[in-house]
């Protein structure tokens, strides 16, 4: 297939490009580099352009022949949301609209979008179903919901097909190293330790280890980005027009900070101080996926199951550029 990705200069967008190449598509990148990085995409593939500008992206779909979308391009730090919802409200909502009509337009009627366990808020239950009501605590969840329900009114009134791909916390890096994880700044877990290890970093501190779970410290469930983007190439095998899927994107197993801050040292050699922290804001003590709908419905079994290997990747890339695609 031809398939245009929108935001796959960032990080869980280019592993999904260097995965579609591997399985024969040709791939498209639509990318403003706001977040992401030139070096992410491989030569030749990136356009560069806003998706607010609805000619330039017809103009893409058209020119490539474009038979699908994946669609990454979003904003997806809570804190940030939380301060400045009018920059999330604009790129994850309108310029994703844009993006859809943009679609309609050229004729394209396929979209993987990548949704967020986010958009469940603090769910009662966990591993927490697909059917568990989706209740956001902050701004970034509730843009997510909100394109969730563009995608499914989309499909039923134009009859565009969808998957709207709920992830866990993405973790680890391409095996080889050659592309990962780079935020400026970096707030997720293990890139920091990982920059502990790397001396960049004193120490890291352990938001809350009063929380209702076995070590005190919040559980996550943490999924490689390659299991995240064979997950995207099945999904687009098994879209219809018409219809949506939605699922989530995890292992099913939960680690928690501290379980984390370990592997890291397992893994880098290195002794990692911690120090104690409060809480974060609008941290849920525990998240973890009712993993068994993406293998039924797409059968998609995560390779990657437990966080040392994840960490293992991460760690190659992060020592082999240590300052992200930044020389
Ligand atoms: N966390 C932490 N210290 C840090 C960064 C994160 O203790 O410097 C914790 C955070 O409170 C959460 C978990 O690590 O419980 C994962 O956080 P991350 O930001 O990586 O992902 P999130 O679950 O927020 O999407």
């Amino acid at each position: 297939m031809n398939v245009l990705v929108v935001g796959g200069a960032g990080y869980i967008g280019s592993h999904a490009v260097r995965l579609l190449l591997d399985a024969g598509h040709s791939v498209t990148v639509y990318d403003n580099l706001s977040r992401g990085h030139r070096g992410a995409v491989p030569e030749g593939l990136l356009v560069e352009g806003e998706l607010s500008d609805t000619a330039k992206v017809v103009k893409t779909l058209r020119d490539k022949k474009i038979d699908a979308v994946m669609h990454f391009a979003a904003f997806a730090l809570v804190n940030e949301s939380v301060n400045d919802p009018a920059l999330y409200y604009r790129n994850n909502v309108i310029d994703a609209v844009n993006l859809l009509d943009a679609m309609r337009e050229a004729d394209v009627k396929k979209i993987v979008f990548s949704s967020t366990t986010a958009t469940y808020g603090e769910p009662e239950i966990v591993p927490i179903p697909e059917t568990t009501p989706q209740n956001p605590i902050n701004p970034y969840g509730f843009t997510k919901l909100v394109f969730e329900h563009a995608l499914a009114d989309y499909a039923s009134a134009y009859g565009f097909g969808y998957a709207a791909l709920r992830y866990f916390n993405a973790a680890g890096a391409r095996p080889d190293g050659s592309i990962g994880e780079d935020h400026d700044p970096e707030s997720h877990l293990i890139p920091i330790v990982l920059q502990v290890a790397l001396g960049q970093r004193d120490e890291i501190t352990v938001f809350g280890d009063d929380y209702a779970t076995e070590d005190g410290t919040c559980v996550r469930d943490y999924i490689h980005v390659h299991d995240l983007g064979d997950a995207h190439l099945l999904a687009l095998e098994k879209i219809e027009l018409g219809k949506g899927l939605r699922v989530n994107l995890g292992t099913g197993r939960g680690t928690s900070v501290r379980e984390i801050i370990e592997a890291c040292r397992e893994v880098t050699g290195h002794p990692i101080p911690e120090k104690m922290g409060p809480r974060r804001a609008g941290d849920p003590p525990k998240l973890v996926a009712d993993a068994r709908l993406a293998k039924e419905l797409l059968g998609w079994e995560p390779k990657y199951m437990d966080v040392k290997s994840m960490v293992e990747t991460a760690w190659k890339w992060h020592q082999s550029h240590p300052h992200g695609y930044a020389k």
